[in-house]
């Protein structure tokens, strides 16, 4: 079975084809500058070099088409017809509470979906265009929906609501639903799978750092809490994003600067995180590179991070009464040993010491960096949302 895995952004779109038999990844590709000048599509098989096709993608039809037209291309393609194409996996971000695990795509779910597009307005309609145009282009292909937001929806009330007015959330549905859920639950299963236990018996945290970046308290499978919130603006410091700060900075903000509420979100989610506090980069290679040049902004804008992680990590072992495992994931987590080191830090009073000698220099790979006497395991694995998105679709189908 080979399962094509669509991520849609609004002027971009990656994509995977997985052959299940053995999960092989095929090729993979980007989209880009879907709408705009300029647009053309990366095309990489995994057996051959690169190819940049420079077409006009108007919409994101165009861009399914060019991808299909890549992959049963005679130079570079790895399917000899569309046909063997036996399902698409949908990335999509925001499925409210309506869904708590990957589903079929029907006119029912894509109206559901529709439904949530209010919540998250910048990701949804794209995922969505992304599914209109696999309908039209393959009407009879199966489809499923694998959503940021389902594996979150096992956290209690407690966890979810916020303190507002209960009839705010009755009307609204303004809770807490947490993101990344894909990636939170893939490395799970995998640190159970390295840690040679069965994920039903472990409490962990999971930390995806990149650019965007949250984290799960996942107890016994289940995640019971998560950093992220509404939108994925609430919890860590991110590369662009402020996290957590007092709300009512956005009032005072509005006031002194004459901004419009639009003008402070700009602010939050594009202008705020290491990028506002260091004045250098959203990108953390660059940050540190500062930071170790002597900058000041750039070594507080780490220590604001590196924190917020390990106050997160200790409020999670607190809630579930204890840990067994810290997982590092994405960008920042799998490959920064320094993000690693200071984060932990101050961790061996709960079990958990790094080993400097197996975390230096160790990026990209599944690996145990705390001391073999650590009670809590600290985890390097990297993050595969692709696959995790292939095995589900698979599953469903
Ligand atoms: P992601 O969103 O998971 O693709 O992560 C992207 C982020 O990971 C980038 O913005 C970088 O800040 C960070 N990153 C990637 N590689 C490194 C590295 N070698 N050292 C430090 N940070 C890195």
């Amino acid at each position: 079975m080979k399962v094509l895995v669509l991520n849609c952004g609004s002027s971009s779109l990656k994509y995977q084809i997985i052959n299940m038999v053995g999960e092989e990844l095929l090729a993979k590709g980007i989209a880009e500058r879907i709408g705009l000048e300029g647009s053309f599509v990366k095309h990489e098989p995994a057996n051959g070099k690169k190819e940049v096709i420079e077409t006009e993608l108007k919409d994101h039809k165009d861009a399914i088409k060019v991808l299909i037209d890549a992959l049963l291309d005679k130079t570079y393609g790895v399917l000899s017809s569309m046909d063997e194409i036996n399902a698409v996996g949908h990335r999509v971000v925001h499925a409210g509470e309506k869904f708590s695990g990957s589903v079929m795509i029907t006119q029912e779910v894509i109206d559901a979906l529709e439904d949530c597009s209010d919540l998250a307005p910048l990701h949804n309609p794209p995922n969505l265009m992304g599914i209109y145009a696999c309908k039209e282009i393959m009407p009879s292909t199966p489809m499923v929906g694998v959503f940021d937001t389902a594996f979150h929806q096992t956290m209690p009330p407690s966890s979810y609501l916020y303190a507002l007015p209960y009839e705010l959330y009755e009307k609204y549905k303004i809770r807490r639903y947490g993101f990344h859920g894909t990636s939170h639950k893939y490395v799970a299963i995998k640190t159970a799978e390295l840690l040679g236990k069965p994920l039903e018996e472990l409490k962990i945290v999971t930390c995806h750092l990149g650019n965007g970046a949250s984290m799960a308290a996942i107890q016994y499978g289940q995640s019971i809490d998560t950093t992220m919130g509404f939108t994925p603006l609430e919890g860590l410091v991110m590369g662009t994003r402020c996290g957590d700060i007092d709300p009512a900075i956005i009032s005072f903000i509005m006031e002194k600067e004459d901004m419009s509420i639009s003008d402070v979100n700009n602010i939050m989610n594009k202008k705020s995180g290491v990028l506002g506090v260091s004045g250098v980069s959203s990108d953390f290679r660059d940050i540190e590179e500062a930071a170790q040049d002597g900058n000041e902004r750039a070594k507080i804008a780490l220590e604001i991070f590196y924190k917020k992680v390990t106050k997160y990590i200790g409020a999670y072992a607190a809630e579930m009464g204890g840990l067994d495992a810290i997982v590092f994931t994405a960008g920042l987590g799998e490959n920064s040993d320094i993000a690693r080191k200071e984060i932990c830090k101050n961790l061996s009073f709960l079990g958990a010491t790094i080993d400097n000698n197996k975390n230096d220099g160790v990026r990209g790979k599944e690996t145990i960096v705390s001391t073999d006497g650590s009670s809590v395991k600290i985890v390097l694995m990297p993050t595969n949302e692709e696959l995790m998105i292939a095995r589900e679709t698979k599953a469903i189908v």
